[in-house]
């Protein structure tokens, strides 16, 4: 084949492995459940690997069980290429998540071998383990960037109370080796994640493929509200001190919250809402929520939290409650390089595909590895915005413009 000719992915061979690795940790509700280091997971990482060495990969394991395929680069001493995301599902997953980055990454780099090109820089294309936090964390990208600690090694755990280090030592893997799996920033010069968008934007707007300039953070609160429990039939409506009324205020002033002191980027979500003691004939006396609020801006995020106190606040004096909350997690929003960003924007552009810039309201492995490393993601549009279920889907079309932009980018940053 001649050097200039032009390299093409094929949507079947992609399909083809879509629907192979799709039946990898099948349930009986047609919902895939290959958690984090499972046998399916396992099942899984064995599959990719004997795919990545077909097309011409050179494989590999680090301590973390990332699943490595190497193409070699003609000047070994640049910072390489690195191509991720994850095979890993949460319980009752489509077969899109995670998954099209590793599968479309790997089409392309099995095009461009297969056409005998070689690449300036090596490349790396790594499926990261356990993206989804069954152990709490992204132990394999955490890993992959140093951030793993021998405490957080001690005490990661996931829902069942099952430690990381027992479900690893099922598979003869040791989890003292995650601390062995730490890359040197100085040999990483670029990440490219593929991503299903799990989000309804693509779709609504009718584009193929989304460029993604900033991955927006998120801080959750757990919140407790406290009044007294009485009885419903004999404490007049104005001797109450109901907790639940303090929620549905403050429910209420969400909305007003965000526009006054939020982006048209800002979210905010009560996903669950406990009352005490929970009984119909008793007025709640206690209320614990959760609250998830995300904004691409940290300003943004923190002029929010001081909004939503102040809220709470004025709520729990006016209805006699007294209000408590505990910051269960702050994640700082991460910008996609910009220079990154615009090698895959013209790369979108050369592709002819319909394709805007956007943000991701969702955390990825991208979101870890930009701490030591310069980062960009593909976004193709997910059917109906699902995502973390048996009906996440993308159009076939739109599969392969992602693979197409992918291929264009790879072919920008590591040739
Ligand atoms: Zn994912």
């Amino acid at each position: 084949m001649a050097a200039d000719e032009e390299v093409n992915i094929s949507i079947e061979r992609l399909s083809a492995d879509l629907r192979e690795l799709g039946d990898i940790g099948r349930g009986e509700d047609g919902g895939l459940y290959r958690m984090a280091f499972t046998a399916a997971d396992m099942e899984g990482k064995a599959w990719l690997e004997a795919k990545m060495k077909e097309a011409g990969l050179e494989t590999s394991r680090d301590g973390a069980c990332n699943v490595i395929g190497r193409m070699e680069g003609e000047e070994s001493d640049l910072p390489i290429l690195v191509i991720g995301s994850h095979i890993d599902t949460v319980p009752c997953a489509g077969i899109l998540d995670g998954t099209l980055g590793v599968l479309s990454g790997l089409e392309c780099l099995r095009a461009l071998h297969a056409a005998g090109k070689k690449p300036k820089r090596s490349i790396e294309l790594i499926a990261f383990s356990d993206e989804e936090g069954r152990f709490g964390g992204m132990i394999g990208s955490q890993s992959f960037a140093g951030q793993v600690t021998p405490d957080l090694i001690h005490h990661a755990s996931d829902l069942d109370g099952i430690k990381l280090s027992d479900a690893m030592n099922e598979h003869g893997l040791d989890v003292w080796q995650t601390l062995q799996a730490r890359r040197d920033p100085a040999t990483l010069g670029a990440y490219l994640e593929l991503h299903i968008e799990q989000g309804p934007v693509l779709s609504e707007m009718q584009e193929q493929v989304g460029v993604v300039e900033v991955i927006t953070g998120l801080f959750k609160w757990s919140v407790t509200l406290s009044g007294e429990p009485n009885h419903a039939g004999t404490t007049p409506m104005g001797m109450r001190r109901d907790a639940f009324m303090g929620v549905a205020d403050f429910a209420h002033e969400l909305p007003r919250l965000i526009d006054e002191n939020g982006s048209d980027k800002s979210r905010a979500t009560i996903g669950r809402v406990e009352l005490m003691p929970g009984s119909p004939n008793t007025v709640p006396g206690e209320a614990r929520f959760s609250i998830d609020v995300r904004d691409t801006d940290e300003t943004v995020m923190i002029e929010l939290s001081t909004a939503l106190k102040k809220a709470l606040v004025a709520i729990a004096r006016r209805r006699g409650l007294h209000f408590n909350y505990d910051v269960e997690s702050w994640i700082h929003p991460v910008d996609c390089d910009p220079e990154l960003v615009e090698q895959v924007d013209l790369a979108a552009k050369d592709s002819g595909v319909r394709y805007r810039r956007m943000e991701s309201g969702a955390a990825h492995d991208a979101q870890i590895i930009a701490k030591v490393c310069p980062v960009v993601m593909i976004f193709v549009p997910s059917k109906d915005g699902k995502s973390h279920s048996p009906a996440e889907w993308t159009a076939y079309d739109d599969i392969e413009a992602g693979a197409k932009v992918m291929l264009k980018s790879i072919e920008r940053l590591a040739f």
